[in-house]
């Protein structure tokens, strides 16, 4: 079912995102992780694509499990980037195929294996160009958009980026999941500046806990440490004083308030980051209170 029409039909809902493990060796962990994930009956699962070197062969075979074998409904990340529209379209026909009903349509980051990439002459040059793309040759196909309350760091203002954002979902995108974030009160005001711009579609706010310090290195090193607001501070002091067990037990902790105060103000449902680990995430929503 496509994901736009099954958000009516439970509030709140929790979706789970998930990146596919390279080494095939270890998909049945990765399945066995799912599985346990799926104690919390989330509404939609996503897969992501690309990033980190991920196939999207890889991409295929894991949501086609998670639909066929898990009785998931999955959506599968895809990005345009440098690609044409014949492997988007082999893609595309290749979900359908496999009777998966939600993409969520990506530009991507430009390549680092290619020298002076530019996006002048390619095909695809934004995420938007790839919405209209799935939408005329896949009208059936839910869509869903990325949204980065942080704003783009290719953007020159946030307001700039709240443009492209509304410019996407006109042109077809359904929902937006967003970017994690660390201080609910970023989401709920790029939620406000976005209804007043007449952007009405459900916007999926991204939790993801911090459970070592190399993992808010890494998030720091891709998004800027402003994405963590004053919570990097906190990680840094935590991990002075007790480690990685420290920074685990504070990441656990502040992602379960960020999905309580969520849900406290009214949100649609919360799109938590898994890291493909069950326990972190079944501890933080065996805490929720759903009031
Ligand atoms: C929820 C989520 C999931 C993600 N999953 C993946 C994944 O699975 N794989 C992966 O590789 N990456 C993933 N990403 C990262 C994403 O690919 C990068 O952030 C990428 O740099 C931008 O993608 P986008 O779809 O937001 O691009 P766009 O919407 O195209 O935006 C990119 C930049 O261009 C601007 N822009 C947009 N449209 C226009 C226009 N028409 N004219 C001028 N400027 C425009 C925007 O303001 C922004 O600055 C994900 C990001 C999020 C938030």
């Amino acid at each position: 079912m496509r994901i736009a029409d099954l958000i009516p039909t439970r509030k709140p809902f929790l979706s789970l995102e998930f990146f596919p493990p390279k080494d095939r060796d270890t998909w049945p962990k990765f399945f066995e992780e799912v599985e346990k994930l799926k104690a919390l009956d989330p509404l939609f699962v996503s897969v992501t694509y690309g990033a980190g070197g991920g196939t999207q062969a890889n991409t295929l075979d894991i949501v086609t499990r998670m639909k066929n074998d898990l009785g998931l409904e999955p959506m599968a990340h895809l990005t345009c980037v440098g690609a044409s529209s014949d492997a988007l379209n082999g893609f595309l026909k290749a979900i359908t195929e496999a009777g998966i009903q939600n993409v969520l349509a990506l530009r991507g980051d430009p390549p680092k294996n290619v020298e002076n990439f530019s996006f002048e002459g390619q095909e695809f040059k934004h995420a938007s160009d790839l919405v209209k793309f799935i939408r005329r040759g896949y009208p059936d196909m839910g869509i869903g958009v990325a949204g980065i309350p942080t704003m783009h760091p290719e953007s020159a203002s946030l307001a700039d980026d709240l443009k492209w954002l509304k410019h996407k979902v006109d042109a077809g995108g359904q929902f937006v999941v967003t970017q994690l974030f660390f201080e609910n009160e970023l989401y709920l005001t790029y939620v406000q500046r976005l209804r007043e711009m007449g952007v009405n579609v459900p916007i999926l706010p991204g939790i993801m806990p911090i459970l070592s310090m190399k993992s808010a290195e890494f998030i720091a090193g891709l998004n800027g440490r402003e994405v963590f607001g004053g919570f990097y501070e906190k990680l840094e002091a935590a991990f002075a004083k007790g480690g990685d067990e420290a920074v685990r037990e504070l990441g656990l902790a502040h992602a379960t308030s960020q999905v309580q105060g969520l849900l406290d103000a009214g949100v649609p449902g919360v799109h938590l980051y898994t890291l493909n680990r069950a326990e972190a995430c079944l501890s933080i929503m065996n805490n929720i209170i759903i009031r």
